[in-house]
């Protein structure tokens, strides 16, 4: 008797291991359907962009209730015009697209999804020129467009929550556990301080086609190779304590090397410059 009910054990045991790996693999292989623009590496994307626009929206609106918009309106405008050049380069109509200089001395700058993007007064120290500030904007946009915060958000609910990540990602917006994983992955709202990483492919992904689209609307290249050099001065000049954006963004000597090694190519292919930039 103890055989067969061991047997039967084993059995249900094995069906229940089986429809767990079925779940899994149909995810993964749903998942897997999607591919980052640009470069066409397979993704994890358990959320839908549109679902991550809602989200950016909501976001969006906690930092500008939260921040002072700058008065400067010279730098306002200067981030406007560089910011409609990129997001003309970069070709993406369903976003709509806002750019917002916020008054405080934090070298800082994101765009969440749906086009809106902010820069803080703290990183126009540091992105001095047109060419360097459109580095940092075409950088932060690209991370939008690859949807990278998306693919955080999935791999965090995938850890929290394994099989059943994809059911509590279909309640987007109204998940708290997904308005949570949202505000890791983008350090905004309760949550900062908690900031998610970007993966080094996500980085050097987000340096490349940052690149790209910053040449197209007419910026040169080179502007963020001075740039990430100067990012390397600065996090050095701060020792121990990393600002939260350098802990996401390391200036490291690889970074450094690998724009570097990409500057030609994306010059000669995409650069298109303006006589006033
Ligand atoms: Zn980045």
């Amino acid at each position: 008797m103890n055989r067969y009910l061991n047997r039967l054990l084993n059995v249900m045991l094995d069906r229940k291991l089986k429809r767990a790996a079925l779940l899994f693999c149909l995810t993964v292989l749903v998942a897997a359907c999607a591919h980052a623009a640009y470069t066409n590496r397979n993704q994890l994307l358990l959320i839908s962009e549109g679902q991550e626009m809602q989200l950016g929206l909501q976001a969006s609106n906690d930092v500008l209730k939260k921040e002072k918009e700058s008065h400067d309106q010279m730098q306002v405008e200067r981030v406007k015009r560089i910011g409609r050049r990129i997001a003309v380069a970069a070709n993406k109509p369903e976003y709509k697209w806002e750019f917002h200089l916020i008054e405080k001395n934090e070298v800082n700058a994101f765009c969440l999804p749906g086009g809106k993007v902010f820069v803080y007064t703290g990183i126009l120290n540091l992105a001095t020129s047109n060419d360097e500030l459109a580095a940092v904007m075409g950088h932060e946009i690209a991370h939008a467009l690859e949807r990278h915060g998306g693919e955080r958000m999935s791999t965090a609910l995938m850890l929290q929550f394994g099989g059943q990540a994809a059911s509590v990602a279909l309640g987007a917006g109204t998940s708290p556990a997904v308005g949570q994983v949202f505000s890791q992955a983008y350090g905004v709202g309760a949550q900062v301080g908690v900031l998610l990483p970007h993966s080094r492919t996500q980085e050097s992904e987000a340096d490349e086609v940052g690149m790209i689209i910053a040449a197209k609307a007419g910026y040169e290249p080179s502007g963020a190779l001075t740039l990430w050099r100067k990012m390397d001065a600065y996090q050095k000049s701060k020792g121990q304590s990393t600002p939260a954006f350098l802990s996401t963004h390391p200036a490291s000597q690889q970074r450094i090397a690998d724009i570097q090694a990409k500057m030609g190519a994306i010059r000669a292919q995409y650069f298109q410059p303006h006589y006033l930039n």
